[in-house]
């Protein structure tokens, strides 16, 4: 895929003060006024979009199949493992018990290292390599010292890597397995780039934080192009593209939103796209200077000095410039910036790993907690097309995601030994439950919904479920039937979910059947009042999840 683009032109823009640096003459920082946050501009007039959407086809699947707008001038100096191009994930189940008809998980955990980081190394190790730097300092919470050193390691690029006290030590493990120098300090992640930097400039080695801004924002907004692409295919007939409404992603230095938010905007200069994305950006409780200053409707951040999230990867306390850009994008496109607890990120990961079988690591459960959070108060509609970043794998499993009962060890020296039936957990209340309890009837119009439900009913307990779609045909079936328990909708066509309750109260066989009402309908003083006198138990669609949908059932059926 050698092409020599001679002619290309990048010029770097300082986004404080506007002034242009051509990328040649680039020394890591804004001539005029010393900020490092800068992003590229290419002459992209030279681009006839609907030429190049078509050459794209023929293109070997990694991110450098944008190459025209990635800031390398000769791409023999790419060090790439097929990185990006990763899955965008349809999820159902998930979305149906979230009321979400087009959740989509792009797969980030599918990169060389298993991380969305593996776009940033890359092109950071792709353009050292351009430079001529062969060696160079970083200060990361784990996942960037893990990619730079693996790209690293193939370009011959020796890394010293800066860690903060909070880094897990599998992350650093890995790192140095690449050959990367460890070096882990006792404070936080701003103190530790600090050092970082102290530490280049006396030992005159290359900072990445020179070029940290530029290789970071290009490399992150390949995950727009590629989402684009990916909906056009899903979504339209596959020669558009398209934008969702609403991007999310975990967020600690910003870098992930500014580069896709950048993606979306290119591609609306090129009309390959026609609006730009919400943006999702969640914090971690502990350590949300962005959400804060948000929540003030400040365009400012105070930096979070005492970080108290055990999330390393999101210990971001100080965001400076990031923060306003992506303040500004807010401002002008929608989204919202909400914080989520290290509890609430740790049910998240469970969560998505039962719904979805993907399995992640924390900074990315905080996202999927903060997609819970804005569904759950209507900020994210329905029928919006939401994709969520799933930045980066589980491993290690970390202690407190699973507890402590996790496990059963059987010892196999006496022979007749039989494995303990473990207690108090979600299965074995269901096995509990009297044996003539198992009929249940379902009458739900969300088809994602209805199967669901059937689907955990069967799952956690042996439930035999029988289906109906609208209130007449979910009567006839009652009276089939006989259930155990009707679970019923309230908003259906032509019989609704109220006039289903009143016929079974109103019948002599059928009016001591449990109902348990699920609904995502706004009630009204009249309508609760009914639904308490005449129905078991009220759950409000996306008020519940999972494991707490199933304990309630459990308590209803025993
Ligand atoms: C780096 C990282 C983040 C945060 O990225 P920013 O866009 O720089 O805020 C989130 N999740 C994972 C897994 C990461 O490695
Ligand atoms: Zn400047």
């Amino acid at each position: 895929m050698t092409t020599s683009t001679a002619h290309k032109q990048i010029v770097l823009e300082c986004a404080n003060c506007h002034t242009l640096t051509p990328m040649q003459e680039f020394s890591g920082a804004c001539p005029e006024c010393g900020e490092v946050l800068v992003e590229a501009r290419y002459d992209l007039e030279r681009i006839n979009p609907q030429e190049w959407v078509k050459s794209l086809r023929d293109r070997p699947s990694s991110l450098w199949r944008y190459h025209e707008v990635l800031p390398i001038f000769d791409t023999s100096n790419v060090v790439s493992m097929g990185e990006g191009v990763t899955p965008l994930i349809k999820a159902e189940a998930l979305g149906a018990s979230l009321g979400l008809r087009n959740l989509y998980i792009k797969d980030e955990r599918q990169g060389p290292t298993g991380s969305f980081k593996d776009r940033q190394a890359t092109v950071a190790i792709s353009a050292l390599m351009e430079m001529g730097v062969d060696e160079v300092v970083v200060a990361s919470t784990g996942n960037v010292a893990i990619a730079y050193g693996a790209y690293g390691a193939r370009a011959g690029i020796k890394l010293w890597a800066f860690f903060p006290a909070l880094t897990p030590n599998d992350k650093m493990r890995e790192a140095a397995l690449y050959g990367a120098e460890i070096i882990k300090t006792t404070g936080t992640y701003d103190q530790t780039k600090q050092l970082a930097a102290r530490f280049a400039k006396a030992k005159g080695v290359f900072l990445d934080r020179g070029i940290k801004s530029v290789a970071a924002i290009e490399a992150m907004k390949t995950m727009a192009y590629e989402i684009a692409e990916q909906l056009g295919q899903e979504l339209e007939d596959g020669e558009h593209w398209r934008a969702p409404d609403w991007f999310l992603q975990g967020v600690s230095g910003g870098m992930g939103p500014i580069g896709v938010g950048k993606g979306f905007r290119e591609m609306l200069g090129f009309g390959l796209i026609d609006k730009l994305p919400a943006f999702g950006m969640i914090q971690s409780t502990g350590c949300a200077p962005m959400v804060e200053a948000f929540r003030r409707g400040q365009r400012v951040a105070t930096p979070v000095e005492d970080s108290q999230t055990v999330i390393a990867t999101l210990a971001t306390g100080n965001p400076g410039l990031a923060y306003q850009i992506l303040y500004d994008y807010v401002d002008e496109n929608g989204g919202y910036f909400i914080d989520a607890t290290d509890e609430e990120a740790f049910n998240a990961i469970r969560i998505l790993a039962r719904t979805e079988g993907i399995s992640v690591e924390p900074a990315t459960g905080v996202t999927f907690a903060g997609l819970f959070k804005l569904a759950q108060q209507g900020i994210i509609k329905p029928d919006d097309v939401v994709v969520v970043n799933c930045s980066g794998h589980t491993l290690p499993v970390e202690k407190q995601i699973l507890g402590e009962r996790w496990q059963e060890t059987v010892d196999l020296s006496h022979a007749e030994t039989t494995p303990p039936v473990p207690a108090g957990d979600l299965v074995s209340a269901v096995r509990k439950i009297p044996g003539t309890l198992r009929r249940v009837v379902v009458i739900e119009d969300n088809e994602g919904a209805a199967r669901l439900m059937s689907r955990l009913l069967v799952a956690h307990g042996n439930a035999e479920v029988y289906m109906a779609h609208d209130g007449a045909h979910g009567l006839a079936l009652i009276n089939e039937v006989r259930p155990d328990l009707v679970i019923t909708d309230l908003m259906m066509p032509e019989v609704d979910g109220f006039a289903v309750i009143d016929q079974i109260r109103a019948s002599e066989a059928l009016k001591n059947v449990p109902i348990v009402v699920v609904t995502a309908k706004e009630l009204t003083v009249r309508e609760r009042d009914f639904l308490d006198t005449h129905a078991d138990l009220l759950l409000q669609k996306g008020s519940f999840i999972d494991d707490e949908f199933i304990q309630q059932l459990v308590e209803q059926l025993s």
